[in-house]
């Protein structure tokens, strides 16, 4: 069984004392490569090291801080990227933060950058991965307008009507491991066509289990997926595999 991590963050220092450990269990639960997203300019520089080291397993896409953003780190993040093009596969996750952010004024000014990172994404010719959390409407108002390729809504969240457009946009979605705890993600799951999903963990983050979230746990956004798609577990690990490496071309 072929599996991908499309979304995680191993660059992160929970990862720090068995890095090579996490990956080398990524490895034996089948998995065939994992996007890693890094962070910030700190976070950028860790992930050249384990790109590297991980050559044709591990792949960067890189990526900001949402909700905490700022001018001076957009401008660095832009500097690394174009300087390392070659070694990057997306650009993000990036968007709009509503969860943390919650005055009008403070989610405005995420905009202008978030945008900084569009013009990034057209200039390099790369895939978006599109942090949106509570702002899945107005992200994709921003994209519609201003971005053609390929976007990715990472951990997507909207709802039934945003699914609905995201998938008419030709636009993929990405599953956590523990997805099925959560109404819009079961939803979506059934909304967009497999063709256009595609599985993530997002650790160490929402984890499935009560311990850290790590790559070899895409599985059981795998076994989830196809419970709620009904489908055999082979082929969603194929086609979503099959998703991965299309959408990052890989
Ligand atoms: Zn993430």
């Amino acid at each position: 069984m072929n599996l991908f991590d499309s979304h995680t963050h191993i660059d992160m220092n929970h990862f720090q004392n068995d890095l090579e450990k996490v990956i080398h269990r990524a490895k034996e639960a089948g998995l065939v490569g994992m996007v890693t997203s890094s962070m910030g300019p700190g976070s950028f520089r860790r992930t050249i090291g384990i790109q590297k080291k991980h050559q044709n397993f591990v792949f960067h896409s890189a990526g900001t801080p949402v909700s905490q953003l700022t001018k001076t780190d957009a401008d660095k993040i832009i500097e690394l990227t174009r300087k390392y093009a070659k070694d990057i596969v997306a650009i993000g996750e990036v968007g709009l933060d509503y969860h943390w952010i919650k005055d009008s004024r403070g989610r405005e000014a995420q905009e202008p950058l978030f945008s900084l990172f569009i013009q990034l994404a057209k200039d390099l010719d790369r895939p978006i991965v599109i942090h949106s959390r509570k702002a899945e409407e107005r992200a994709t108002e921003i994209l519609e307008k201003q971005f053609n390729g390929d976007v990715l809504m990472h951990c997507f969240d909207g709802s039934v009507e945003i699914a609905q457009r995201v998938s008419d946009n030709g636009w993929y979605i990405t599953l956590p491991a523990n997805f099925e705890r959560y109404r819009n993600r079961k939803l979506a799951a059934k909304i967009v066509p497999i063709e256009q999903i595609m599985l993530e963990t997002d650790g160490p983050y929402l984890s499935p289990t009560s311990e850290r979230n790590e790559p070899a746990n895409i599985r059981y956004g795998c076994e989830a997926l196809s419970r709620v798609l009904e489908t055999d577990l082979l082929s969603v690990a194929e086609i979503t595999t099959e998703n991965a490496k299309r959408f990052y071309r890989l």
